[in-house]
């Protein structure tokens, strides 16, 4: 298939394309610019943030915003906000280079992104001229505070059943109702909150922390993150100006799950972020413990934890630079002077819905692993909260939970991708199906060339035998979502990796490898989601054909992963850290 322009790249054509055949920024094309910003965001950080770790833990929460407000100054609270309004309107690939760093921090972290994503991008997309007038430029600053308000004790995964109302009354809005779990509530000035006008059409609402009738609830006691505010916010005939309503009557739901979207990226690429400083001191760790007379990264087991966890932050990576270089090009073409410009921009992030549920999916189950690795390296002492293992184990078990859980992420991309693949204007999944696999000579392309045909296959026989209803059944929807994940992974893991070859990067060889190890393993657990999904599918004969037709596709050779492993454990002792980037 011959190159596609950037701007053609659909959400969920990755599937239907070769390796390579679509564009894919790779975090090695960076600017100057954003490397030199995310260097003074890593110097914040090591300067300003990890030295006071146990004081913010202890949710200092006077501290915890002062330390925005600082962040405000060195300009990283405004990177996404347009310039007329106090902000440096930067891309989005700057913004994730910048959490990747603040990332070193879960509950700073946490706090920053609910500040400058979900709590400021309401206003940034959806406000109206006067709302981003007085509100942007105090949020870009740190003068501000902002959290977002959706979530309600019988609303949290059926988000939009809120039962918060909201009724017109003399010039004012009246809202009352309780929300729950909202970050930043401890602080924050202002709330972005969700109602129901008149009890049916859900709509967004700028309430100020100093409005009558608002008030928080006690911190929550949480198994991580402790050092991020996370509180009820009460709403007792709290009355705000008309002018406050956001976006319009009944623009919640759009508003929402808009501003969702953008939080996935970001939860991917702060994973990604996080699993670095893991590695860094588990690595260290690894290297001055001894047993058996020899320091823990003499063992394979050991080093295969290592390698790992090398392994997952290449191809987090790999995937979050690859969208947002998708993102960054639709929103190129999209502008801030035209009247719809927020709407516009809006719309060219749900493009990639599925993508930035991929990325926090992926991203979040990844650091899991390597949090898991990592306390299993440091053995007893990854048990004991004297040693950094145990913290990180705790604080990254939230990014499963929040910004839609990962069911809920499952099964938005198994949707999103059945839905894009229907009709007219469709992806085309059946002809892609049938097509006979055109093999790379190259292994490593080999193995995602042939990992996608086995799972366009299964999908597309979900997709012609059962349709839409394939999704009722959770499990094989689940399915669907692994195989696309797992070939997004692999597929912008590969690319980048050849991309690093063909530019002669320095790390092109290590690059290799790791996309390599990551290739064969996921080629394992394609053929078994390929064979769980047929399960869920057919049976009898039917079931048996298939089978038959998923046995007779050819099957990469596999490689030596301890080689691999071994290679990739030597580079990470040379540098003491993760070498790229
Ligand atoms: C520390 C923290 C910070 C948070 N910050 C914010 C914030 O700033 N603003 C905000 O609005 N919210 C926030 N939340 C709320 C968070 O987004 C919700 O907790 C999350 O969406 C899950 O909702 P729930 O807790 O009600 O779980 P539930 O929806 O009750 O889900 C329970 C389980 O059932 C599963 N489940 C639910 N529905 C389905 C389904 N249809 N199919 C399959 N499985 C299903 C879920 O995946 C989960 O495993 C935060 C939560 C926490 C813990």
């Amino acid at each position: 298939m011959a190159e596609t322009s950037i701007l053609s790249v659909r959400g969920g054509s990755f599937m239907f394309h070769p390796a390579g055949t679509l564009p894919q920024f790779t975090a090695e094309e960076s600017s100057e610019e954003a490397l030199a910003i995310a260097e003074a965001a890593r110097d914040f950080m090591n300067g300003e943030i990890m030295p006071r770790d146990e004081e913010i833990d202890r949710l200092d929460l006077e501290l915890t915003r002062d330390l925005l407000a600082k962040a405000g100054d060195l300009g990283i609270l405004g990177m996404e906000v347009p310039e007329a309004y106090g902000g440096l309107d930067l891309d989005k690939k700057t913004a994730l280079l910048v959490l990747e760093e603040m990332a070193r921090h879960a509950s700073f972290s946490t706090s920053y992104t609910a500040h400058t994503s979900i709590g400021t991008m309401p206003i940034v997309y959806f406000g109206s001229h006067a709302q981003k007038a007085k509100y942007l430029p105090r949020l870009a600053s740190g003068e501000w505070c902002a959290a977002y308000a959706l979530t309600e004790a019988g609303s949290g995964s059926d988000a939009l059943g809120a039962k918060t109302t909201a009724v017109l009354q003399d010039g004012h809005w009246v809202l009352n109702g309780t929300k729950a779990w909202i970050t930043n509530a401890g602080f924050a000035d202002v709330f972005v909150i969700f109602a129901k006008i008149n009890g049916s059409h859900l709509s967004a609402f700028i309430v100020e922390k100093t409005d009558p009738g608002i008030s928080t609830g006690a911190e929550e006691k949480k198994l991580g993150i402790k050092g991020s505010s996370t509180r009820t916010v009460i709403l007792d005939n709290c009355r705000i100006p008309e002018d406050r309503l956001l976006g319009g009557k009944g623009k919640g739901a759009r508003i929402a799950l808009g501003i969702l979207n953008v939080g996935r990226f970001k939860l991917g690429a702060s994973s990604v972020g996080a699993g670095k400083r893991v590695l860094e001191y588990t690595l260290r760790y690894a290297g001055e413990r001894t047993q058996f007379g020899k320091p823990l990264t003499a063992f394979g087991l050991i080093q295969q934890k290592l390698a790992n966890m090398a392994v997952r932050i290449f191809v987090g990576e790999s995937m979050s630079f690859r969208t947002i270089g998708y993102l960054d090009d639709a929103l190129a073409h999209t502008s801030w002077e035209s009247e719809t410009g927020g709407a516009d921009k809006m719309k060219a992030i749900d493009e990639y819905a599925m993508e930035a549920s991929m990325s926090k999916v992926w991203g979040s189950e990844a650091l899991f692993a390597t949090a898991d690795d990592s306390v299993q390296t440091f053995g007893g002492a990854g048990f004991s909260t004297e040693y950094p293992a145990e913290k990180i184990y705790r604080d990254c078990r939230i990014n499963r939970i929040f910004e839609g859980t990962n069911e809920i992420n499952r099964l938005l991309i198994a949707q999103t991708f059945l839905k894009r693949c229907s009709g007219a204007e469709g992806l085309p999944l059946a002809e892609a199906a049938s097509a006979t696999p055109q093999v790379p000579a190259d292994s490593l392309q080999a193995t995602v060339a042939l990992a996608k045909a086995r799972a366009l296959k299964v999908i597309a026989r979900a997709q012609t035998d059962h349709g839409p209803k394939i999704l009722d059944n959770q499990e094989a929807a689940a399915h669907i979502s692994n195989l696309l994940l797992e070939l997004y992974a692999m597929e912008s893991a590969a690319v980048r990796a050849g991309k690093m070859q063909a530019s002669g990067h320095r790390w092109a060889a290590l690059a290799r490898d790791m996309a390599e190890v990551y290739a064969q393993e996921a080629w394992n657990r394609v053929q078994s989601e390929a064979r769980m999904l047929a399960g869920e599918l057919a049976s009898g004969e039917a079931l048996d054909t298939l089978m038959a037709e998923l046995l007779a596709m050819h099957a990469p050779a596999p490689a030596p992963l301890s080689t691999l492993r071994h290679r990739i454990t030597l580079a990470l002792m040379e540098q003491g850290r993760y070498p790229i980037g």
